[in-house]
């Protein structure tokens, strides 16, 4: 089964979002010349200037689904635009919208397929004056409203509930720019009800005024795991300490999840190039059902999907997410450089899997990545619906034929070369391919993809 991660999982496989996203976007290819007067806002040197940044201040009471936001932010668009797109949970109500690069602004349903299961509206924000990278706007939201758990969009991981709430960015709570793979950095304020718990991605601290988040990383979401029944596991055994989050998970899958996290992330210190941008992991283990059973990872932070159990399978999928945290940068997921995050962390999981449970565990998983690979097309044919046999099949498959042509010392180079230089396309990987190994080899890949 394809593992189910990333924000992306539900827009990657089905080309009916994709294609609805592809109309939603191409507003925002409007281009300008005129130039702004507006100024980014002075910011800590901790957040690139060249990133968008969200500073948000939210009240949340989990137990109604109430939530109170505010959001001052500096977007930076990727092109120049005097239209910008946002999607929104539509159970908000925007209360105010402004900047000064602001127009006005208009809300439409996001709708597919003519059913909207997705709950979400677009917002689109006309612009005074065109923002491109270099002359970015500043807007400032305020919005609130109830989220009912049966109106959680169907896409992913979330869950509104009194014990436990869950919201990845399928829970749409704060707004995404429309394209969904735009990145930003976030601090945040979350206030919530005492004996609430929180954990997300980044730095995290309880102080006074709520729980203070906040990421110099570009990500794609502030995802929040929000609980009164928090219950740790700790394990610090390892290179980093894991720290597993659940609510009454019983001792034996608590304790497999920490303890083969850490000897998974042991390995992984071992095996790559730098650091995984964290010094430590926090993993949740949701106790009740949430949108749908999926797993994520994010700087320093995974969420495992529900019903799981302490067998050979999570070990997989902790495996395949943790090296996640390796292989999170510059790749586009909705595109057939996913390759390069998604087939990676899959061939790396596997290696884990023949490490931990022998070869015949890895001949196995190998086999049956090529009978799902059999109908797959070339990488160069990418479309979201062939991402599964794609990325997560034919990809590993061309890893391990890699692997075994090169062999381990020059693999290790190869992957270790990968990460030094950020590469996010598959030209790039090539490329690197050809001076680890020679042309030749690279050649030999490029034709295989
Ligand atoms: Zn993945």
């Amino acid at each position: 089964m394809v593992q189910r991660d990333k924000l992306y999982n539900l827009l990657k496989r089905n080309s009916l979002v994709y294609f609805f996203i592809t109309l939603t976007l191409l507003p925002l290819f409007i281009f300008g010349c005129q130039s702004g007067e507006e100024s980014p806002s002075a910011k800590e040197s901790i957040y690139p200037d060249s990133t968008t940044h969200y500073r948000v201040d939210a009240e949340i009471k989990p137990a109604s689904g109430q939530f109170e936001v505010s959001i001052d932010m500096r977007f930076v668009p990727d092109e120049s635009t005097d239209t910008l797109q946002f999607l929104l949970h539509d159970s908000f109500k925007l209360d105010e919208l402004k900047g000064q690069a602001v127009e006005n602004y208009s809300t439409s349903p996001w709708r597919f397929g003519g059913k909207d299961t997705v709950h979400t509206k677009i917002i689109t924000v006309a612009l005074a004056r065109t923002a491109n990278p270099s002359d970015p706007v500043s807007l400032t939201w305020k919005y609130g409203g109830q989220l009912r758990n049966e109106q959680i969009p169907a896409i992913g991981g979330a869950v509104v509930s009194e014990h436990w709430t869950e919201l990845p960015f399928e829970a749409i709570w704060i707004p995404q720019e429309a394209s969904i793979g735009h990145r930003f950095t976030f601090e945040a304020t979350i206030d919530l009800p005492e004996n609430y718990e929180l954990v997300s991605t980044g730095k995290l601290a309880e102080t006074a005024e709520g729980w203070h988040i906040q990421s110099a990383i570009p990500g794609p979401d502030l995802p929040l795991v929000i609980s009164d029944q928090m219950q740790k596991r700790e394990f610090s055994k390892g290179s980093l300490p894991v720290t597993v989050y659940h609510g009454g998970a019983p001792d034996s899958l608590t304790t497999f999840v920490a303890e083969r996290a850490g000897q998974i992330l042991d390995r992984y210190a071992g095996r790559f190039q730098g650091g995984s941008e964290t010094d430590e992991l926090r993993i949740t283990v949701a106790p009740v059902e949430r949108a749908t059973s999926s797993s994520y990872a994010r700087t320093g932070f995974i969420a495992l999907k529900h019903g799981i159990e302490p067998n050979m399978s999570l070990y997989e999928l902790i495996a395949h997410e943790a090296a996640h945290l390796w292989w999170t940068d510059s790749v586009n997921p909705m595109s057939r450089h996913n390759f390069l995050n998604e087939s990676f962390a899959e061939h790396e999981a596997w290696l884990a899997l023949q490490e931990a449970y022998g070869d015949s565990v890895y001949q196995e998983r190998l086999a049956k990545a090529r009978k799902n690979a059999q109908k797959a097309p070339s990488f160069y044919d990418w479309k979201p619906r062939f991402d599964g046999a794609l990325s997560y099949n034919k990809g590993p498959v061309l890893l391990h034929e890699l692997h075994q042509r090169i062999g381990e010392s020059d693999y290790r180079v190869f992957v270790e070369k990968l990460q030094e230089k950020n590469v996010g396309t598959l030209g790039g990987m090539i490329a690197v391919l050809g001076e680890v190994a020679d042309a030749e080899t690279s050649s030999w890949f490029e034709e295989k993809l």
